[in-house]
């Protein structure tokens, strides 16, 4: 097996395509997307807060980097591979990561999304698994896109290694994880639902596994996969290397931290480059008519592609994506009295644009990531400044400008 023939000829499409978005379990043990109702005392947040322009990408980007990457002392075919990719100069947390990576120290971290945390870790790991054949890795990611995303990104960077993986993830069918797995693979790449259903049926044991990566740590507990992490963790090999990233740091994270690393290095690159990428202004509106009309005129304008509108409550999420369908737009809303299913057939027709305005709560949006979102309105404003980042960070993803519009009321 080969990182050349590692995909097993698998369609492109195959994985993407079939079943749920979310990886792992279908419902049990997750977050049901929130109640969306306001339970606690707003934060009063000044409206001009709401207000900056986007920063070019060349004003954002500054920072120095310390080495290139054939500076780094790892295998040469990885060196090779990661020039033919075009990477010359190590990101931020590339740049910091790396050096300890390849000592084996633990790494837990801070960024976000779009970072390159990806090769951060990918490059220390396969150069481990290429030094020493009884190494093998385990890598987790909240959802199904992002797990196929590391694992394109890991075949192309091992190409011609000869290092094989198995990806676990849920909503996929069973028989080629199985068929995967009975090859002994060098990296198991899934999602914690999954990975956890293959522990227990006793076709993955992980008890050879000591190297660990946790991706989007946040958000895997964001949608109650704590559990299965502990229980899957508990079942590594000690000792063992360990990189856990996380956009954000909270005491539920510190303590998994705590628990299941060794003297880990702490690298942060947060920047909050997610909002210094999205041009953020205000609507303001005198009563609930206007309110509304100002929002039509703007989903009608034509610089609004494929927008994100938050609104407070499951209540008031449903009635204004009926009012909008009402209007002719194409609507569909999530928000946690939906079931599973809807959230998802909603979620897929947002993605594939059959259609391009979604209403949602805060809780139940928090695991959108759909890379080409233009516009995010807050057609309420948010409970806290924290959210509000949240929520507009939906747009302007991956390098792109964004729009976010707040409604104010004059
Ligand atoms: P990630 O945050 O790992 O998903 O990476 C975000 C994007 O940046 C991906 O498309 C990577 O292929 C790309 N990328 C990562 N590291 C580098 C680098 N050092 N130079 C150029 N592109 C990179």
């Amino acid at each position: 097996m080969s990182y050349n023939t590692y995909g097993r000829q698998r369609p492109a499409s195959s994985s993407r395509s079939t079943g749920r978005s979310f990886g792992g379990r279908p419902s049990g043990g997750r977050s049901s997307g929130g109640s969306g109702r306001a339970k606690f005392a707003k934060q009063y947040i000044n409206p001009s807060r709401f207000i900056q322009a986007a920063k070019p990408a060349a004003e954002v980007v500054e920072y120095v980097p310390t080495h290139h990457f054939a500076d780094f002392e790892y295998n040469q075919l990885l060196k090779d591979n990661i020039a033919s990719k075009g990477y010359v100069t190590p990101s931020p947390i590339q740049d910091q990561t790396i050096p300890y990576g390849l000592a084996g120290k633990d790494i837990v971290g801070i960024a976000n999304t779009g970072t390159g945390k990806t090769a951060a870790f990918a490059l220390p790991t396969l150069h481990r698994l290429m030094e020493d054949k009884n190494s093998k890795a385990l890598i987790m990611a909240p959802t199904r896109e992002l797990a196929q995303q590391i694992e394109d990104e890991l075949r192309s960077i091992a190409k011609g290694s000869g290092l094989s993986s198995a990806m676990l993830i849920g909503g996929s069918p069973m028989g080629p994880q199985l068929r995967d797995l009975r090859y002994n693979p060098n990296v198991v790449i899934g999602t914690p639902g999954r990975i956890k259903d293959h522990i227990e049926r006793g076709t993955l044991n992980l008890s050879g596994f000591n190297i660990i990566t946790l991706d989007e740590v946040d958000r895997m507990l964001d949608m109650g996969f704590i559990a299965d992490i502990r229980f899957i963790l508990d079942k590594l090999a000690t000792p063992r290397q360990s990189f856990f990233f996380s956009a954000t740091m909270e005491p539920k994270i510190e303590e998994l931290i705590r628990t299941f690393t060794n003297d880990p290095i702490v690298i942060s690159v947060k920047t909050g480059v997610t909002s210094d990428s999205v041009e953020q202004n205000v609507v303001e509106y005198g009563g609930t008519h206007e309110k509304i009309e100002r929002l039509h005129e703007i989903l009608n304008s034509e610089e609004v592609g494929k927008t994100l509108i938050f609104d407070e409550t499951q209540r008031s999420v449903e009635r204004l994506s009926d009012e909008l369908l009402a209007r002719g737009f194409k609507v569909n809303a999530i928000h946690g009295g939906k079931t599973q299913g809807q959230r998802q057939r909603a979620l897929k027709q947002f993605r594939d644009n059959q259609i391009n305005i979604l209403v949602a709560t805060d809780v139940a949006a928090r695991g959108i990531d759909i890379v080409d979102i233009t516009h995010v309105i807050n057609y309420t404003t948010p409970q806290t400044y924290d959210d509000y980042v949240h929520r507009i960070g939906r747009a302007g993803r991956a390098g792109r400008t964004g729009s976010a519009l707040t409604f104010v009321g004059r």
